[in-house]
Formats: C-alpha cells, sequence, structure tokens
C-alpha cells in the first residue's frame, strides 16, 4: 500500500514522540514550576504543556484544568504545534478556525489561546507549551510571543532530559544511540572511573574529542566536587531512581569552568558497574530561567517587586523574623493626573512614586506595586508602631512633594494603611486584608493620612458584609428612613434647606447610620431602587412641608453613582416631581467627586437635563479629593458643600481656614453658592458668616431628625421659616442616636 509522505512524517514524529514517554503526567517539580511560570507571566488562568499523539492531546503538566486529555480532532495545540512560531487566538469566539470548536462553545469555554510548538532537535513537532484564558484578550505582543518560546524552550530542554533518562532505562546500546544524537554532553565511565563513552555534544561542550579521551580518568574534566557527586550519585539508589539531577563544575579542555547540571545512572554490564552522566550547559538557561522569573516577581513599569513576591517575602518574614509590619499605600487623586496628562504622564508619576518609595525605607525592606496606583510596603522585624508610623509620615510627605513631569508639576497624594505582625493577623492574607481595611479607614477619614488596623475595623467590615444579605428585606419591609438635617442661612438664620439622610431601622440593631451599611448598599444590586426610593420620598416630603407650612423649603438628596448608570435618573427625577406636584426648585442634589471619577461620561447630559429644568445641583464634600477648576466649569452646578473637615479644623489650623477661604473664593467666582457642612460651634459659624459662606449645616443647629420631630421645630415667622431655639444645639445628637441603637442591640 502505498502511502503519503505526510503520514511517514507523522509515524516519524510518533517515534519521536514514544522516546518522552507521553503517558504519564510528567510529575517533575520542574514542569510544575515552569507552568506556573507561564500563568504568572502572562497573568493566565491555565497554563498548559501539550503533547500531542495519534488520537489525543494529553496534558502533561497544566496547571488550571481539571482534563488531562482532549480528543485531537479538537486540540488547539495540534493545529498550534504544526504552525510557524506562536499561535495567538485573541478571541476564539470571532476565530473562523476555532469558533465551533466545542472547547470554545462548551465547557472549558476557551477565549483566548496562545501556544509555541515544541519541536524535537530534528524538527518533529511534540505538541506545544499553550497559555489559555476563558475571556479574550487583544493585548499578546510580540515580545509576550518571544517570552512564551523562551518558556517552550525551557520545557523542551526538559522533555530531553526525560527522554535521555527514560532511555538509559532500557539498554547500552539503546541509550548510546540516542545519546549520539542528543544536545547534551553525554559520558560512560566504567567501574575504575574510565570514559568508555563520549558524544558530540560533550565534545562541543568540553573540547576533548571522543579519541582523545576514551579510556582517561574522569578526573581529566571533574573536580573533586564533581567526583564526589559522581560517587554519590551512583551509590545513592534513591537518587537515581528519582532521576534527580544535581548541580556542579567541570572543566574544559582549554581551562575554563562551566557550570552544569549533572544527571546520573547506574547499571551494570556484562555484570559489572557502568556509571552514565548527561551533563548540560546551564548558563544560557539560568540566565533565560532568570529573565522569566523576574518577569513573573517583578512590575515591569516600576521594576519594583509585585504583588507575587511581595506575599513570597512576608511569608519568609513571618517564617524567620520575630516581628514585621505591612503597609498599604494608595495614591490620592491618580485618576486625574492620568486623566490630564494620559497614560504616559500617569506612568511617569508611578515611576516617581515607586521611586521616592524605595528611598523612604531600609536597604532590607520590600516596596512593591500591588496593581494600578497602588504600592505595598514590607518592614521586616520592626514591632514599634511608632517607627511604623514614622515611616508612614515620611511617605506621605515625600509623595506630596510635586512631581516634575516634562516640565509639568503635577500633585499626588497617598494614604496609607499599616498593620503590624503578629499583633494585627497571622497569615500573610489576614495581614494584607487587615492593612488593606485600615487604608480604607485612611482614605475615608480624608485621605493622605495613615491608620493603623484596629479590630473594630474587621468588625465593621464584616457587618458590612452581613448586612449585604439583610438588604432586599430591609428595602421591602421599609426598614429604610429618610431624616433631614437643617440648612440655615448664616445672615439671619433663616431655614432654607434640609438635607434627607439616610437610616436604617433595623429590627435587632436599631437605628443605623449610612457608616454601617452604606458599603453594602453600594456594593449591592439594589442601589437603583434605593436611589429612587430616597429620590421619591424626599420629594413627598418636601412637597407635605411645603404645603403645611405654605413656604417652599429645599430638601438635598444623595446620589449613588449607580443611579447614573441605569441611564434614566433625569426621566425618574421629573416623574417624582411631578408625582409630588413639587417645583424643580425644591429638589438639591448631591455628587460627590468619587461618584464623578467613576461616572463622569454618564453624568453630564442628565445634569444638565436636571439643571436646566431647575433642580439644584450641589458638589458635596468639596475639598477633600482633587476635584479640579475644570471639573467646576464642566459641570451644571448650583452649590459647593464644604467639606466638615475643614469646618472643625478651621480654627485650629490656619491651613484649613485658608482652604475654607479659596474654595469660597472659587465657588463666588463661579457664581455658586457654598455651603458649610458640619458646624458645631457658634465661632465656627461666625467665622463663616464673616469669610462670605451664605449657609450653614450641622448640630449646632440641629442634627438629622425623623420628618415629624423635625417639623416640630420649624415654625413660620413672616415670609420665612426658623427653627425653634430648642432645636439649636441643645437637642438630640448623633451620639445618642448610636447610643440608643447601641443599648438595642
Ligand atoms: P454627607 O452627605 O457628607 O452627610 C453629612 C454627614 O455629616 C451626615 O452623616 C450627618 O449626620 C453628619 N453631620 C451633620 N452635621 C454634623 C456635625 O455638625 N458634625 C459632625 N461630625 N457630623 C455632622 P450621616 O447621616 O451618617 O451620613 C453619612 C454619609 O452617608 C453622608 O455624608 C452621605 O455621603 C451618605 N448618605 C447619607 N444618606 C444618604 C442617602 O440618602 N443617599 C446616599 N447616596 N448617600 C447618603
Ligand atoms: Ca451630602
Ligand atoms: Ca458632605
Amino acid at each position: 500500500m502505498q502511502r503519503d509522505c505526510s503520514e511517514l512524517d507523522e509515524e516519524a514524529r510518533l517515534a519521536a514522540l514514544s522516546e518522552f514517554g507521553v503517558d504519564e503526567v510528567l510529575s517533575e517539580p520542574a514542569f510544575d514550576r515552569l507552568v506556573q511560570l507561564a500563568s504568572n507571566i502572562f497573568k493566565v488562568p491555565v497554563a498548559l504543556v501539550s503533547l500531542v499523539d495519534g488520537e489525543r492531546q494529553l496534558f502533561a503538566a497544566g496547571k488550571g484544568l481539571d482534563v488531562c486529555e482532549t480528543s485531537r480532532d479538537v486540540s488547539f495545540c495540534a493545529y498550534a504545534m504544526l504552525q510557524p512560531g506562536v499561535t495567538v487566538v485573541a478571541d476564539a469566539l470571532k476565530d473562523p478556525r476555532f469558533c465551533e470548536n466545542p472547547l470554545v462553545t462548551g465547557a472549558p469555554h476557551i477565549r483566548f489561546y496562545a501556544g509555541a510548538p515544541l519541536l524535537t532537535v530534528d524538527g518533529h513537532p511534540l505538541g506545544t507549551l499553550c497559555v489559555i484564558d476563558r475571556v479574550p484578550r487583544d493585548d499578546f505582543s510580540q515580545s509576550d510571543c518571544r517570552n512564551l518560546e523562551d518558556l517552550a524552550a525551557l520545557v523542551l530542554d526538559r522533555l530531553e532530559m526525560r527522554r535521555l533518562e527514560l532511555a538509559r532505562q532500557a539498554s547500552q546500546l539503546r541509550f548510546e544511540k540516542i545519546a549520539a544524537t542528543s544536545p547534551d554532553a553525554i559520558l560512560c565511565l566504567d567501574e575504575c572511573g574510565r570514559i568508555t563513552f563520549w558524544n558530540e555534544a560533550a565534545h562541543a561542550l568540553l573540547g576533548y574529542t571522543s579519541e582523545s579521551v576514551t579510556g582517561c580518568g574522569v578526573e581529566l574534566i571533574a573536580s573533586d566536587e564533581f567526583a564526589a557527586r559522581v560517587r554519590q550519585l551512583a551509590s545513592d539508589d534513591a537518587t537515581l531512581a528519582a532521576g534527580r539531577t544535581t548541580e556542579t563544575v567541570v572543566r574544559a579542555l582549554d581551562g575554563t569552568e562551566k557550570h552544569v547540571e549533572l544527571s546520573g545512572s547506574m547499571w551494570r554490564d556484562h555484570g559489572k558497574p557502568s556509571f552514565g552522566a548527561i551533563l548540560r550547559d546551564i548558563t544560557e538557561r539560568r540566565r533565560s530561567e532568570e529573565r522569566l522569573v523576574n518577569l513573573a516577581l517583578f512590575d515591569a513599569l516600576t521594576g519594583l517587586p509585585n504583588r507575587a513576591l511581595l506575599r513570597t517575602r512576608l511569608e519568609d518574614s513571618l517564617a524567620h523574623d520575630a516581628c514585621a509590619c505591612v503597609m498599604i499605600v494608595d495614591l490620592d487623586g491618580f485618576k486625574d493626573v492620568n486623566d490630564s496628562l494620559g497614560h504616559l504622564g500617569g506612568d511617569a508619576v508611578l515611576i516617581a512614586v515607586a521611586k521616592r518609595l524605595t528611598s523612604c525605607v531600609r536597604e532590607a525592606d520590600t516596596v512593591a506595586r500591588m496593581g494600578g496606583d497602588e504600592f505595598a510596603v514590607l518592614l521586616p522585624r520592626l514591632s514599634s508602631s511608632k517607627e511604623a508610623a514614622r515611616v508612614a509620615t515620611a511617605i506621605i510627605n515625600s509623595i506630596a512633594n510635586p512631581i516634575v513631569i516634562e516640565g509639568e508639576s503635577v500633585c499626588v497624594g497617598a494614604s496609607v494603611g499599616i498593620a503590624l505582625w503578629p499583633q494585627h493577623g497571622s497569615t500573610v492574607r489576614e495581614l494584607l486584608g487587615n492593612a488593606d481595611l485600615a487604608l480604607y479607614q485612611a482614605k475615608s477619614e480624608g485621605r493622605r493620612c495613615w491608620r493603623f488596623f484596629t479590630a473594630p475595623l474587621r468588625e465593621v467590615a464584616s457587618a458590612r458584609r452581613a448586612y449585604q444579605g439583610e438588604l432586599l428585606r430591609a428595602f421591602e419591609q421599609g426598614e429604610f428612613k429618610l431624616f433631614y438635617q437643617p440648612q440655615v442661612r448664616l445672615a439671619d438664620g433663616a431655614l432654607v434647606g434640609v438635607e434627607a439622610l439616610l437610616r436604617w431601622d433595623h429590627p435587632q440593631k436599631g437605628l443605623l447610620t449610612p457608616g454601617a451599611f452604606l458599603e453594602a448598599v453600594e456594593a449591592g444590586q439594589l442601589t437603583p431602587q434605593i436611589g429612587e426610593w430616597i429620590i421619591r420620598s424626599a420629594c413627598h416630603q418636601a412637597s407635605a412641608w411645603r404645603e403645611r407650612f405654605g413656604l417652599p423649603l429645599r430638601v438635598g438628596v444623595n446620589l449613588f453613582g449607580a443611579q447614573f448608570s441605569t441611564g434614566d435618573l433625569a426621566r425618574k427625577v421629573r416623574q417624582a416631581l411631578s408625582d409630588y406636584e413639587l417645583p424643580a426648585s425644591c429638589l438639591e442634589l448631591e455628587i460627590t467627586e468619587n461618584i464623578i471619577l467613576r461616572h463622569d461620561e454618564q453624568m453630564i447630559e442628565p445634569l444638565r437635563d436636571l439643571h436646566d429644568l431647575g433642580v439644584s445641583i450641589a458638589f458635596d464634600d468639596y475639598g477633600t479629593g482633587y476635584a479640579s477648576l475644570s471639573m467646576l466649569k464642566r459641570y451644571p452646578l448650583t452649590r459647593l458643600k464644604v467639606d466638615q473637615s475643614f469646618v472643625s479644623a478651621m480654627l485650629a489650623s490656619s491651613e484649613d481656614a485658608a482652604i475654607i477661604r479659596a474654595i469660597l473664593f472659587l465657588g463666588h467666582s463661579f457664581g455658586l453658592e457654598v455651603i458649610a457642612e458640619g458646624v458645631e460651634t457658634k465661632e465656627q459659624a461666625e467665622r463663616l458668616r464673616k469669610k462670605g459662606c451664605e449657609v450653614a449645616q450641622g448640630f449646632l443647629y440641629s442634627a438629622a431628625r425623623d420628618p415629624l420631630a423635625l417639623e416640630k421645630q420649624i415654625q413660620r415667622r413672616g415670609g420665612q421659616l426658623f427653627l425653634t431655639i430648642s432645636a439649636c444645639g441643645e437637642e438630640k445628637r448623633p451620639q445618642d442616636e448610636k447610643e440608643a441603637s447601641q443599648t438595642s442591640d
């Protein structure tokens, strides 16, 4: 029967493949390390060494996939191994070659694939080293391809080792036949240590020809160390059986020393012990391995260790040191920089920050980039919280200095969360998680500051998680309530508005303020519905008060970011206004910078619509973020609300007083009214009035109250509304609120 050439090729290929012992999983740690490395470098969940035999592809080593073989017909690798270079499939669903492949349309739902062929010295394709993702990826670059090929070379290297070991277990003759064509140096010794076999690759590596060394003692090339290793390997059956390798140094003809990997075995030849050794020059491989390991452990942009390496070092520290400190450092205002300077500018800032961070710590400490604009610092053997605080302060100060990028000076800030070992956690996971909670706290307390982890932070966090499951019930059972806090005109004390603030009347915990549950709301699916309910209830209440007092009272409503994602905010607001017959001027919507940063594109249009309609738009917590002037120009605003942190610090710090002055100046020059929040004392109110602030809100006048209680404190005098004296300052404050909720706990 006539057979065509490709059939013969396939036969030769299968014969070559069989020399590698493909039927078993390659259980060597070296393969595991290589696929792990591939998965780290390319940030993919799945990496495989796939070998293709007659009918199947076998996953000889793998990470991230449960199956260990598939049929050859559907195999990506059967295709990729025959291609020159790396095969990249950016999105399998859109690729005519693979879109109908059952591995794409069904489990494991491959979307992205890149595979480098594994070719023997004779050019036979064995399979591939491939990386796979379940999402499409269009960012696999030329240099990624080169790295994948380098990794494939390391895999082949290992496979070759395995082939020789298998051959060695067969007959001496067969071994010598295979050894003759091996790219590795191979020599055999008799029981006296004399060289009996020497292949071409040994010639190439060490310079001696086979003729010149045959019969010579192994001392010719071997250091004492080598001889010792040979003896040890030859006598240690367990090592031999496992086919383990060891590293050593040999001497070449020209006197140079070569670092080689030695793998040896003993067998009996005509009753006499013989010794075979495979020597492999590892200089080149070491270099390429080192480079790839670097790629997997260091951040390409800043050169800092990445998250994986930080974890390893933290693990090390926990294993060897008595104490340690981890900090998570997050930049404030980085997105602004990225938006205004572009990505290259953003990258330059990150590089500058990396340098500054490194200069703030000791040589033995680790500064790592965790991703995005988040960094971490590991300070092994640091136990004093005072010292940790000093380092954190130094970091914050150093990052606060303007960074000059192409002649332009930009400012970012940093917030720091700190966790100490062993006080604040016992595992890597716990410590990083707790440092993260502390960071979160630092951010919410005004940023540009550091906070230590404290146990209550974890309780709050787990409470937040716990509340998640209760939100639907709370919403459906009407457990959410709106409280209202008065806003008073500083010139004459008239009540000009109220801010609606959300409360949760929890059946077990009592009255909860947003700090306890808002995050759970924002993380959940119900946010738009709850947001809509808040708008409608506030409009309803404002309408009722308007009727009752015969005068309009503006109500401020805080918005959630998610309310902008649904695309129907303007319609919902119009609907509420018309349902409750409330003039648009009686409603104010409060937005924070955080919402703007996340929903910028989606916001302008609905806000403009509503602003045109007569609804006021207030910029909440102004001064805490990095809201730029351009933001004030771009957004249709009516008011700025000065954050309470400035108000409370105003009397003590001239800096905060200056910020308030600046905000007032800015606001007024944009034609905006300014409201000061968190006014607690008469002195603060007086100061603010003198500086030209129009309206104030705070405990001095009243905490947020339930509508019935507040209503009793409102009086109409002339054409204005006022709060009765009893509501000013002396009344119930949030502390009482909290106490009330705690006692019902
Ligand atoms: P915010 O919008 O900045 O609201 C002002 C917060 O400061 C309120 O806290 C208020 O009770 C508190 N406060 C008022 N006067 C003083 C004072 O003189 N001193 C001090 N120290 N604090 C004062 P609350 O009610 O706990 O709300 C916290 C945050 O939760 C609000 O900050 C707002 O961002 C959010 N929030 C509250 N209600 C809602 C809501 O209905 N919707 C949305 N999206 N967010 C809400
Ligand atoms: Ca607010
Ligand atoms: Ca505020």
